[in-house]
This record gives structure tokens, sequence and C-alpha cells, in this order.
């Protein structure tokens, strides 16, 4: 039978380290890994749009002059929205078109299966419609959809990642002028291994969106003795003044999370290139700490599943990646030791929390491509 469907694919990420930072205006490191979303794409020569994903129920059929979001189409919301906005933007998209989705990231777990429908969405319709939009720009636009069209008010981390990974390399992203370089990541004999709590995550968008308030009512606070745009133009070495400032624990430790996470991104890098794994792993530990504690963003899964970790002999680190309140971790392990880590880790978290988590390896991975 031919096979009529074009197929595109782009991958989940991990964040290294910088976390919760990418709205705050600082420095991140994500990386692109081999996870990934993959579309069936087929034109139609009408105006419809039939969308099914493989990893849900629902059904959803809109029609090009009619894509406004409703709460009702749930996931399809996400493509829908990439399909609107293009259009909004001038873009000429002027055929319906049949589009299944099929993922192998487990959603709604922080490795970012949204960024990865949007920019897998908007990078098909770029190829398919010859729209000719560079993957900056698919990762912008896909992060307006996010925020503007579904409502979730993220920074520019994961759309940028997933669009423009490559290959064992990290990106180091500077969230507010959204310019980037490549870092090659060779941890050795060390690795990084996935660790998904599989704790539904509870109330995560508004946990988040409270975060990014929190940290708007800081600046506000700052802007004004400190000239500055963002939290994360301010140094450590200001946290006492700025906690006089302040003068509110709880604003406080989001505002010191901040700026202390942002500079571990600095340190991260040079002991990346100083093949300090001992070193990565100490910052690592660190970022946890001030999620957990400042932040406020672990919770029990996350802590007990990284405290596992922390604990095993070959782990030089570990900590939550993504949003949090639940989701995926990182830890960096010995190669050689991986089985019996994730052995020991998954019946250690077990034990306490009555859930099997998953561990597993991933590969550092390209950014978006057509697979045929
Ligand atoms: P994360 O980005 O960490 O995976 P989010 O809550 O931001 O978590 O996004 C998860 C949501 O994205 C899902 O609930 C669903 O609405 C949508 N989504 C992502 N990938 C798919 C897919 N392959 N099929 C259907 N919906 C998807
Ligand atoms: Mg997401």
């Amino acid at each position: 039978m031919k096979n009529n469907y074009n197929i595109y694919e782009a991958p989940a990420r991990i964040n290294l380290i910088g976390e919760h930072i990418d709205y705050n205006g600082g420095m991140v490191m994500p990386a692109a890994i081999s996870l990934r979303t993959r579309a069936k794409f087929k034109l139609r020569d009408d105006l419809k749009i039939i969308l099914d994903s493989e990893n849900t129920d629902l059904h959803v059929e809109r029609d090009l002059n009619d894509l406004g979001y409703d709460k009702k189409y749930d996931w399809a919301n996400y493509p829908v929205g990439v399909i609107y906005t293009l259009i909004q933007k001038g873009y000429k998209i002027d055929k319906g078109f049949e589009i299944i989705f099929d993922s192998n990231i487990p959603l709604g777990s922080g490795l970012s299966s949204s960024a990865s429908i949007l920019v897998l969405t908007c990078y098909a319709l770029n190829s398919e419609f010859n729209l000719g939009i560079n993957n900056k720009d698919i990762a912008l636009i896909s992060q307006e959809i996010e925020v503007k069209y579904c409502g979730l008010s993220c920074g520019i981390m994961d759309e940028a990642i997933i669009a423009l990974g490559k290959k064992n390399h990290a990106i180091l992203l500077d969230c507010a002028k959204f310019d980037y370089q490549y870092i090659p990541i060779d941890f050795k004999n060390y690795t990084i291994a996935v660790l998904q709590t599989n704790k539904k995550r509870a109330l995560t968008e508004s946990n988040y969106n409270q975060r990014v308030q929190e940290c708007n009512k800081a600046l506000n606070i700052l802007k004004p003795k400190y000239n500055i745009n963002n939290l994360c133009e301010l140094k450590s070495t200001e946290l006492d003044n700025i906690k006089a400032l302040i003068n509110d624990d709880v604003i406080y430790r989001r505002v010191k999370h901040v700026i202390c996470e942002n500079e571990r991104v600095y340190a991260f890098k040079d002991a990346l290139i100083n093949n300090d794994l001992v070193k990565l792993g100490k910052l690592l530990n660190e970022s946890h700490e001030s999620l957990k504690n400042d932040y406020e963003t672990s919770g029990i899964h996350l802590d007990t599943i990284v405290k596992a970790s922390q604990e095993f002999k070959d782990c030089l680190g570990a900590r939550m990646t993504g949003a949090g309140f639940g989701g995926c971790a990182i830890a960096l392990v010995k190669k050689s030791s991986f089985d019996e880590f994730k052995k020991i880790v998954e019946a250690k978290y077990y034990e306490k929390t009555g859930i099997n988590a998953l561990i597993y390896l991933v590969d550092i991975s390209d950014g978006p491509k057509k697979v045929i």
C-alpha cells in the first residue's frame, strides 16, 4: 500500500542546569534527547484540519477558518494554536490537512512534550507550506503560542532547545537575549540517566504561574534600586542587601534561588570545559537543594528519587529537571554501574512511595527533522 504521509519528528529535552531561570532572563543549559514526538502529515483538498494522537483518545476536527482556542479540544489546542498563530502572522496556509501524532515522551513529566508537539507542528507546516521560517523563529513562534494561546507563562528555553538541539551538544542559552552557543557534552565514563517519578503532577500550571508572579513582584521591588530588567542581572554578593529590600521571606528565597542558580550555570559550563565531573555533580546537587528549599518546586517524589540517587556510590549528583512538582529528575551516573543504579534507586523509590519509577538512559540528540 502506498504510504502517502510525510513524517516529521521533534525531540524532548532535559535541562542540565538553570531551572526556573528562563522567564527570569538568565542562563540555562538544556539538551535535546532521544525521546521524540512524531507526526504523520497529509494534505487534504478541503479546509478541514483532522487531528489525532496515539497518546490520547480525543479525535478533533476543526476548520481552517475557525481555529480559536476552546478548552474542550484539550491537547489539540497545541497544534491548532500553531496553525492559528501562523495564519494570524500572515503565513499562507490555504489547505486543510490530517495530522497524527505519536510520542514516546512521557506527557506532563517535565521533559517538555508540550514544546515538542508545538515545535514539531510548526516545523512540519513550515516544510509543507514552504513558509521560509528558520528554526530560531520556529522556537519564538512556538513559545508565543504556549504563552498566548495555551496560557502557560513559560520562557523560551523549551522551544529553543527543541528547535535548535544538536547531537552530543547542550546549548548555553541566554534567555533574555535569545543568544546561544553549543557546548560539547562528553561525560567520559559517566552518563546522564533520566529518572521518571511517574507521580502525576498536580496543579503544575497554577504553581508555575505563581512562581512567575512571585519573581515579577521581586523584580518590581528591586528595579528602582538596581535599574535591572531581569532578576538574573543581580549577583549573589548582593543577597544581604536584597533580603533587606524585599523584607518577605518567601519572595526573598525565590530571588535567592534565581540568582544562585543562574551563577551555577556558568560554573557548570566551566566544569564541563575542565572535565571536572565531580564539580558537575556537586552543582547538580546544589541546584536540587535550592529548588527544594528555596524555590519549593520539588516535592516528596522528586526528593526521594534524587536522594536515593545521591546515596548511590557511583552517582556524582542528581536533581529535578523541568518545572517540577513531580515529573522527572536527572542523575550523573557511572556507565558501568547503571544497571545496579537503576535497580537500587527504583527499589528505594518504590519502598518509600509505592510507585514504580522508570529509570533509563537517553542520548543527546538533534532538533526537528523530516523523516520521510
Ligand atoms: P510537559 O511539557 O512537561 O510534557 P505539559 O503539561 O507542559 O508537560 O504538556 C503536556 C501536554 O501536552 C499534554 O497533556 C497534552 O495536552 C500535550 N501533548 C504533548 N504531546 C502530546 C502528544 N503526543 N499527543 C497529545 N497531546 C500531547
Ligand atoms: Mg510543557
